[in-house]
């Protein structure tokens, strides 16, 4: 095993470069910690046009590759700071996130994930850096496994974490064409059923080294046997083709406090801590409510994509129970039409305690956690959850669902409410509880003491992860 034990991170996209979700947070938070716990951690992510238009990062050099007919030129670009992190770029490819046709979405990150073994292969001719474990995430990243072991001899072990499996990335096969991998290399994908489409995902889980996800109950949500979870069967394919672990690690992931602290936030009006919540909280309140002209109340809001998975059709069923209570609802989102068509009718109905944005905005988003009083996260499913440990740093309290990562974070009562999974009931039952406690002072306070206390810090996920990286590098010098 290597002395300092080397990785490579790689996803769509990593904060503060990129950032449309929480594994942005993760990629700009984890190989911080990796690298306070004395793992060297680097990070590769596509140069998207918006983040070159923004880097102060240096051209280090290019390489070819062969995709499809084509043979396209990418280019290196490395930040100055530290987590160093390695841009790639292609103008025809990556100069933007493709967010429209599956296929086209496939392709652009077939194009990346082989662009990025190459990239590894560069890197170790120019005898820059090896790294001893890339760490893939999400089907984005869900084709590196294959092709580093179908393109190169390098033997470098591969994690493959699932951050949401909501999105696997389906497509045409032809993404092998292009890669030019054959069928028989893949057959896994294959074998047994008549396939005419790849599932990138299920694709990586097959053959990476190891396989985790970002929360213990998620790992077994998905897994579950006797439900069939959503990836059992990839899972047990991998048993059974392979001989590998069907086990999937779930570790929670953190977040950073170098960014997410009401004591240092730049972007909200008062910054506050946990002795002066009380008068910090309400000054945020005061001056948020004033700008959307809304009366001072208590105050609820939501935060988050606006994708079926975060059961807004739920939050749509308890705004007015909210309004009879006399409270504010804020929401700060963006994403399917139809869900934003249904919030449009509601504000314009409750138009006196409610306000949204429909965007994709940090610096909202940071005034909101510190100026609201409750946060409620209705998702159906929730592999880790960000938005609830955020939330908890500025002492605004969760009413979440009963599911995944925000199960494993919040604890019903003392720095949270928990309510039964997609249930409208439940989570009418959950408001009112989070209104009652709110008019009881005493009780109150100690539940935003508890919850601004709460230790959502990198420290002891990174431990875990260390652990697995090593783990992995044991098994791998025990098979090659
Ligand atoms: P997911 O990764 O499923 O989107 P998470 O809870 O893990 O959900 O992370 C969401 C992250 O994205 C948080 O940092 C949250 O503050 C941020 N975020 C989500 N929607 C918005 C938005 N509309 N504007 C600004 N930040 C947002």
């Amino acid at each position: 095993m290597p002395k300092t034990i080397r990785v490579l991170l790689t996803g769509y996209e990593a904060a503060p470069f990129y950032k449309r979700g929480g594994l942005g947070d993760v990629l700009g938070s984890l190989p911080k910690a990796l690298i306070q716990i004395g793992i060297d951690a680097r990070v590769v992510i596509p140069c998207y046009e918006e983040i070159r238009k923004n880097l102060s990062a240096k051209r280090i050099g290019k390489f070819k590759i062969h995709f499809g007919e084509k043979e396209e030129e990418i280019g290196i670009y490395r930040n100055a700071g530290t987590p160093r992190v390695y841009f790639l770029s292609n103008s025809s490819n990556l100069s933007y996130l493709n967010t429209r046709g599956r296929n086209k979405k496939i392709e652009q990150f077939a194009f990346f994930d082989l662009a990025v073994v190459h990239f590894v292969t560069w890197l170790s001719k120019q005898r820059q850096w090896n790294p001893s474990v890339i760490h893939c995430n999400d089907w984005h990243t869900g084709l590196i496994p294959l092709i580093l072991r179908n393109k190169t001899k390098l033997p470098i072990p591969t994690l493959l974490t699932i951050h949401n499996l909501s999105y696997q990335g389906f497509g045409s096969l032809k993404v092998l064409d292009l890669l030019h991998i054959k069928d028989e290399d893949a057959k896994e994908i294959k074998r047994g059923m008549k396939v005419t489409e790849i599932n990138i995902l299920g694709e990586g889980i097959l053959h990476a080294s190891s396989v985790s996800t970002v929360s213990k109950t998620y790992a077994r949500e998905i897994t579950d046997e006797k439900n069939e979870g959503p990836i059992y069967a990839y899972v047990k394919k991998r048993e059974e083709t392979l001989g590998r672990s069907r086990a999937i690690v779930g570790i929670l992931n953190g977040i950073d406090y170098d960014v997410w602290s009401p004591q240092n936030d730049s972007a909200i009006f008062h910054t506050y801590n946990v002795a002066n919540w009380q008068s910090g909280k309400e000054k945020n309140k005061k001056k948020m409510l004033n700008s959307l002209d809304l009366e001072p109340r208590l105050t609820f809001c939501f935060i988050g994509r606006m994708a079926s998975q975060k059961g807004l059709d739920i939050l749509v069923r308890v705004t007015k129970h909210i309004v009879n209570n006399n409270a504010n609802l804020i929401i700060l989102g963006s994403g399917a039409p139809n869900i934003e068509k249904s919030i449009r009718k509601l504000v314009a109905r409750y138009s006196s305690h409610m306000r949204v944005e429909f965007a994709y905005n940090e610096d909202f988003a940071h005034k909101l956690y510190a100026s609201s009083d409750f946060i409620i996260i209705p998702s159906r499913f929730e592999p880790c959850g960000l938005i609830q440990m955020i939330a908890m740093s500025y002492g605004t309290i969760p009413i979440a669902s009963r599911t995944g990562g925000l199960k494993d974070s919040i604890k019903n009562n003392r720095n949270g409410f928990l309510f039964e999974n997609g249930s409208v009931l439940s989570l009418k039952k959950a408001i009112k509880r989070a209104v009652k406690r709110f008019h009881d002072e005493a009780r109150y306070g100690k539940m935003v003491v508890n919850a601004m206390n709460t230790d959502f810090s990198w420290k002891r996920s990174a431990r875990l992860y260390k652990k697995l990286y090593q783990n992995m590098l044991l098994q791998h010098n025990v098979t090659h």
